[in-house]
């Protein structure tokens, strides 16, 4: 028998989130380990359930929810989205501009595979959020990432980002607030990059999936608000601020001058089709999602459990010596640096792989978010203040042994 051989498509496609040392961690788990999680923003298995409301309002609605919906979805899920974009000030969306998805991550897939040809090249922010480098890689692009600058709060840096353009650039991604940095970009720096994606006719993808998970008051601002005349995807669920993922929702929203994109916007409807339609019983949690009591304000709010448990993993990883850390604005991250005179780690990977045999902790290394060093590692603040100090307590315990090795 010949070998059954992957698609040449995937060689350079990567998703280490899910990758081998999540692999061995399940091993263990197998073995009878309990295993310390920091690696995944799935809210749910740490106590943080989507809110009862969405969740009887889609058990209602299961009785109708058994056909197939529109292709783009519901019609009232739609329209809560449309709703959504006027609160954020993006101009002119209608309807048939709302496409429904099984998650953020099957429109990301979705967007890239109606866009580009092979050798058509993608500005990605390093570090990213893995899926969009792997959606391009599918869809026989090219990924370019632009360098994020960690002494500035992890905002892109402009002429990094300036320097990868190049004939074959067809869009932008900017993802903010930003997973894996928490970074939250000013108004500022948003027409910055508006105003690239314009001077070189880029389309932008903004991922903006935490657009509520937001620390310090802070609030968001939706790119495309700032963009009329750009064309601009903008992606956005329920899996993170409604603590929804499991339901698998979210929705694009295409914005800004539509006029040249038709051809583009006709191979969105055919690949929107070709999966007949997303799932539909979520569908029914949008708009109520969207319409409802917002309680992630009482999570990310001084005193709720989200900030409190950003701070305590703030202050103790800031106190491990060798390590710093930019302190998140918003999103479920933190991405620690280590201090490579300290710490001259060779394989990210290996790395944590050791913390996870010798400690039971389990984090993904920063080159998984194409981090360019490795120097870096994510760390996800869901866990509650007792496991969060257990957890960190054992990764400064690990760093301790192997900076004395
Ligand atoms: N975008 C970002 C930045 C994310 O962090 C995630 C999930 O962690 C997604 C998209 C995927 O979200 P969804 O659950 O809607 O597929």
């Amino acid at each position: 028998m010949r070998p059954l051989v992957k698609s040449s498509k995937l060689a350079n496609v990567c998703y280490d989130i899910r990758g081998p040392v999540m692999a061995q961690a399940k091993l263990m788990e197998e073995e009878g380990h309990r295993i310390i999680k920091l690696n995944i923003g799935n809210t749910a298995p740490f106590g943080l359930e989507a809110p009862d409301e969405i969740l009887q309002d889609m058990i209602r609605n299961l009785p109708q929810a058994s056909g197939y919906s529109d292709s783009k979805g519901l019609f009232s899920a739609r329209k809560a989205v449309v709703h959504y974009t006027q609160q954020k000030q993006i101009k002119g969306v209608g309807i048939d501009d709302v496409y429904i998805g099984n998650g953020v991550s099957e429109l990301i897939v979705m967007a890239m595979q109606a866009l580009l040809n092979d050798g058509d090249e993608v500005l990605v922010p390093a570090p990213d959020y893995p899926l969009w480098t792997a959606a391009i890689a599918l869809s026989g692009g090219t990924p370019r990432h632009y360098i994020c600058d960690e002494g500035s709060d992890w905002l892109p840096d402009l002429d990094d980002l300036r320097s990868k353009i190049t004939p074959n650039t067809k869009a932008l991604v900017v993802i903010n607030p930003n997973n894996p940095t928490g970074a939250l970009y000013p108004d500022d720096m948003l027409r910055e990059l508006v105003e690239i994606a314009r001077q070189h006719q880029l389309i932008i993808c903004a991922d903006e999936i935490y657009d509520k998970v937001l620390f310090d008051g802070l609030s968001h601002t939706s790119i495309a608000a700032l963009a009329d005349d750009v064309l601009c995807l903008t992606f956005n669920g329920l899996s993170k601020a409604y603590r929804a993922c499991g339901y698998r929702t979210g929705w694009m929203v295409v914005s800004g001058d539509k006029r040249h994109a038709q051809d583009y916007i006709e191979g969105l409807n055919l690949l929107a089709s070709m999966r007949l339609c997303a799932n539909v019983p979520a569908q029914y949690a949008i708009q109520t999602a969207l319409g409802g009591y917002q309680s992630i304000n009482e999570l990310v709010s001084p005193g709720g459990r989200l900030r409190k448990q950003r701070d305590l993993a703030y202050d103790l990883f800031s106190a491990i010596p060798g390590v710093s850390v930019v302190k998140p604005k918003g999103a479920l991250y933190l991405f620690p640096k280590l201090d490579p005179k300290l710490y001259p780690v060779v394989d990210d990977q290996q790395l944590i792989l050791e913390l996870l045999q010798e400690e039971k902790v389990l984090l993904v290394q920063g080159t998984g978010f194409n981090w360019p060093r490795p120097d870096h590692f994510r760390v996800v603040f869901l866990p509650n203040m007792d496991d969060l100090s257990e957890a960190i307590g054992r990764i400064a315990r690990f760093l301790d042994h192997y900076r004395k090795r």
